[in-house]
């Protein structure tokens, strides 16, 4: 088999370029707004009526014009939310108390706030100098949306602030995309199950565990399968049982040992391979690739070969794995998500390949920064999970000063 190792750049670019070629999923199902979060809409979501659909107050105060603002005005109403004031039309010198939420008074183009006025129930007066233009404390009816226009595009995940969305328009139901399956097989003579009685050289299988949650987290369905062990004729048995999902996700046996025997099983099961390697630590074995679908002539299953060692599998998932499952998903593609921040202390750098390091971002208002944890590498499970992000350092820079800005994985 040809070896194809790439910078993480190229990787993460033929990554994303999958994802986006990934076609539109048409299993699609109606679920109750309520029940929606974390979902992914498959129908536009449309406005069915002009948002706000009246010209709206965003204070407590007196609709007016503005132009008549000094000088003494009357009082000739009240209008409060969810009523209308159906007076005539706003005369020169005339105002309505109004509330916040309420609907403007025709004629009136402006509202000047209580605390800034003395009134009665008859008369009011501006406070001296005040200054009001037309529009101040209004928006405009249709400003936010016009009836018809799409609010929630098709391929948008849902959490609150689209919920809200789809609650403002009426919907109470929302179609979206079924989740996607994604099989997972941990692989490893060596892994034994949670409830398994073991010897002090076996290891526990935690890979699946992480996966799962990974997968759950990225909105998808996972399909945990048997652990898989190190012999051609296993793999081959559980590859088999996983190749008909969206996405199989392997971990372990895709490094340079003498029992890795995953990328092999894959080639004679008839796997295209798009990289076999990325120059990144931890995780530089991972494979990306696709396998014919058994009994669904020219359809394919993604997969990826993910390191064992669970730093590695798991840092390997955030950077590609998960914009391919948010792909099969519906989703409109979208990368792995970073942000910058400082280091809190140096940080030796030098390293040939694109380095993730787990570490602690802390959001604190004074100072957003990111501290890198000390760890065992890439089997530290433990350390990993004192921190909660990846600091990513650049491939040959020799080192990272306390205070230097850092690109940071988030997770
Ligand atoms: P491999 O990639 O198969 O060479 O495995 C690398 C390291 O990761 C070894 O120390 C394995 O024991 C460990 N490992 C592999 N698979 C798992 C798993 N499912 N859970 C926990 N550790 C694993
Ligand atoms: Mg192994």
């Amino acid at each position: 088999m040809r070896e194809k190792v790439l910078t993480f750049e190229e990787a993460l670019a033929e990554v994303l370029a999958h994802c986006r070629a990934v076609e539109r999923s048409d299993r699609v199902e109606t679920v109750a707004l309520k029940e929606a979060a974390g979902r992914v809409l498959a129908a536009n979501v449309v406005a069915d009526r002009d948002q706000p659909p009246f010209d709206r107050s965003t204070r407590d105060g007196y609709a007016l014009r503005a132009e008549d603002v000094s000088g003494t005005l009357s009082v000739v109403g009240t209008v409060r939310a969810g009523q209308r004031w159906d007076g005539r039309t706003l005369a020169a010198g005339e105002s309505v108390e109004i509330m916040t939420g309420a609907a403007l008074p025709a004629g009136a183009n402006a509202v000047v706030m209580v605390e800034h006025v003395t009134a009665d129930d008859r008369m009011l007066r501006v406070e001296d100098g005040r200054q009001l233009y037309a529009g101040e404390n209004v928006v405009p009816r249709g400003a936010e949306a016009k009836e018809g226009d799409v609010v929630l595009p098709v391929g948008r995940g849902l959490a609150a602030a689209e919920i809200a969305v789809a609650a403002s328009c009426g919907v109470g139901r929302v179609e979206v995309f079924r989740k996607s399956s994604v099989a997972i097989v941990a692989t490893g003579d060596e892994l034994v199950e949670l409830d398994a009685t073991m010897d002090g050289w076996q290891i526990r299988n935690s890979n699946s565990y992480a996966l799962e949650a990974l997968v759950h987290a990225a909105g998808g369905v996972a399909q945990r399968t048997e652990i898989a062990r190190d012999t051609v004729e296993c793999l081959r048995v559980r590859i088999d049982a996983g190749r008909n999902a969206n996405l199989l996700l392997l971990t372990g046996g895709v490094s340079m040992g003498k029992y890795d025997l995953v990328e092999h099983v894959l080639s004679e099961l008839g796997a295209e391979f798009f990289f076999t390697g990325a120059l990144i630590q931890p995780g530089k074995p991972i494979v990306f690739g696709r396998l014919p679908r058994v009994g669904d002539a020219g359809q394919w299953t993604y997969f990826f070969g993910l390191p064992g060692n669970p730093v590695s599998t798991q840092v390997c998932f955030h950077l590609f794995v998960a914009p391919m499952v948010w792909a099969l998903g519906g989703r409109s593609a979208l990368g792995p998500q970073f942000v910058e921040a400082r280091l809190t202390d140096a940080v030796r750098g030098g390293a040939r390949v694109t380095r993730f390091l787990p570490a602690a971002l802390t959001g604190a208002w004074d100072g957003v920064s990111v501290r890198v944890i000390g760890w065992q590498g890439s089997g530290d499970v433990a350390g990993n999970a004192r921190g909660n992000c990846y600091v990513v350092l650049p491939a040959n820079v020799a080192a990272f000063a306390a205070g230097e800005t850092v690109r940071v994985l988030l997770r």
